[in-house]
């Protein structure tokens, strides 16, 4: 299994899938989700609207890529940081279910933004632990998905993300 830290904007990647920050009424947004829509185009909102109802948080739907390099955009929704222990519940179900979608659909290969640190103020130092640890144990147990690539947008996201890894490969 492979885990990979970039820095870097995550529309442009060769990934089959990619996913998406997203909000439960899969309404578009800023941030990565406005990225994503622009450079899709505007096949991937009509899919979501004829596919789905919006989408719970702690979960995701899955779309094709449009115009993107990815094939397939998996939708995420993280939870609005509240501080409270529902939301590391959340996070994690947000980051598997993204996975689930990913073995489900027999993709090898996905790249995740860092969901619900940006509008939705989860703090990164505490979200990144979240998010490596859930999707290094998913690739533990799933040999079909070969490659998850953590694609963060500034530095201290990035920096943030890869000492979270560090830390966890301390503690196996
Ligand atoms: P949320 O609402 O889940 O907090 P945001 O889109 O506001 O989602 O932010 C999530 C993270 O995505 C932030 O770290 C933000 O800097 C980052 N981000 C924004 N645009 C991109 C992009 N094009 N590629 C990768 N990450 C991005």
């Amino acid at each position: 299994m492979s885990i990979e830290f970039v820095q870097g904007d995550i529309t442009q990647q060769e990934t089959e899938a990619i996913a998406n920050a997203a909000n439960s009424r899969l309404a578009g947004g800023g941030g990565v989700d406005g990225a994503i829509h622009r450079a899709g185009g505007p096949d991937m909102m009509k899919e979501l609207k004829q596919k789905y109802q919006g989408c719970p948080t702690g979960s995701a739907v899955i779309t094709g890529g449009g115009r993107l390099k990815a094939k397939y955009v998996i939708h995420a929704v993280g939870p609005v940081y509240s501080g409270k222990p529902k939301d590391r519940e959340l996070l994690t179900s947000a980051y598997r279910k993204c996975l689930e979608l990913c073995t489900e659909h027999k993709i090898g290969s996905i790249a995740f933004p860092s969901i619900s640190t940006g509008v939705y103020g989860y703090p990164v130092e505490e979200a990144a632990p979240i998010a490596v640890k859930t999707v290094s144990d998913y690739l533990k147990t799933h040999s079909e998905i070969r490659l998850a690539r953590f694609v963060l947008f500034d530095d201290k996201t990035f920096s943030t993300y890869r000492r979270a890894y560090g830390e966890l490969e301390v503690n196996v």
